[in-house]
């Protein structure tokens, strides 16, 4: 049997690190198991200036790596492992690495986190980082005086084309209904913004373009009528929603429709006793890193707590 860890900790954005700190200066001796991203979305983002406590803004690696030296500054383990399969039916609850290790823990912390959800061309694929990017705080840089198109109907999509107006000289939204789904107010600034055109009814067949020249244009297909236009572009900007990283718990862990863990209101915990969620992975309003570090928070108070009261 595996040695069994009092907390284990599953992700290493901000809630990840957050909640191992505090299990660390409760003594529970916390491993963060890092996945493939280490640091999750911080990662792909460039300058964070909303974060308090930063008055001049952080870089999100440089965040991440400070995240992580305050954790184990207290004694926290990292481990680097892609877990791929979980028993959360009895304690100590078990998780299969693809390495064939096993892990075992007392209660398990999950802070996986979401990722962009991508339209899943081969073309996108291809030319993602080189063109094709899921952050526009991150990459809109990149697009002085440069035409681009945002591709989703809600209040991502209306965010990352009104930011993108600060550099693009023209924006353009593709939309697969001619109705969107961002809020009313949203909405009303990018319809005003003169700077930004809507093509309704419109999806993404194909994005044209090599890794060395960029992105040159896409083929764009009517939903309705099934016809095909190529339009030239320099860029896309997928903003169709975030998918929470949760699939290893499915059947085993109460979620929503999405697949966002749901937890106890006011807590962080799951329908497993001993098992808490905290981060993006439970999260689909707030998603920010000061809301993800605030839960991480909360989930080791209650894993700590849970502890506690099995020792009575
Ligand atoms: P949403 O799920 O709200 O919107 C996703 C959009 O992408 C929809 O318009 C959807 O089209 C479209 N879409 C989804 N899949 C595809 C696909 N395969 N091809 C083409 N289009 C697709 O996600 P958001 O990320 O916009 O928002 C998530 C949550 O975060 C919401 O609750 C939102 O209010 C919130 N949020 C709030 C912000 C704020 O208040 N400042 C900023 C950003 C997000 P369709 O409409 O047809 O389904």
């Amino acid at each position: 049997m595996a040695d069994v860890h009092k907390v284990l900790i599953l992700g290493s954005g901000p809630a990840g690190p957050t909640a191992a700190l505090y299990s660390a200066r409760a003594n529970l001796d916390p491993v963060v198991v890092e996945g493939g991203q280490p640091g999750g979305q911080l990662t792909i983002t460039t300058d964070v200036e909303n974060y308090p406590g930063f008055p001049d803004g952080v870089m999100g690696p440089e965040m991440v790596d400070l995240f992580r030296k305050q954790a184990e500054r207290f004694g926290t383990t990292y481990l680097s492992a892609e877990i791929t399969a979980v028993d959360l039916s009895r304690r100590p609850f078990t998780l299969e690495a693809a390495s064939g290790e096993t892990l075992a823990c007392e209660t398990l912390v999950v802070a996986t986190g979401a990722s962009a959800k991508l339209l899943g061309l081969p073309s996108e694929e291809k030319l993602m980082g080189f063109g094709v990017s899921a952050c526009a705080t991150c990459d809109g840089f990149f697009f002085k005086d440069r035409d681009v198109l945002v591709v989703g109907g809600g209040d991502t999509a209306m965010e990352e084309a009104t930011f993108l107006t600060r550099f693009a000289s023209r924006v353009r939204v593709v939309h697969r209904r001619d109705e969107l789904r961002a809020s009313k107010i949203m909405q009303e600034r990018a319809l005003k913004n003169e700077k930004i055109a809507f093509e309704w009814n419109s999806v993404i067949e194909e994005i044209h373009g090599e890794r060395e020249s960029g992105v040159t244009g896409v083929t764009l297909k009517d939903t309705r009528t099934g016809e095909t236009r190529e339009t030239p572009t320099d860029g896309v900007f997928m903003a169709i929603g975030h998918q929470p990283n949760t699939g290893v718990f499915a059947g085993q862990l109460d979620m929503d429709e999405v697949g966002y863990i749901v937890t106890e209101a006011r807590s962080t915990r799951t329908n497993v006793p001993g098992v808490f969620a905290c981060g993006d992975a439970q999260d689909p309003i707030y998603r920010q890193a000061v809301t993800a570090a605030g839960t991480g928070c909360m989930a080791a108070i209650d894993a700590e707590r849970f502890l506690e009261a099995e020792e009575g």
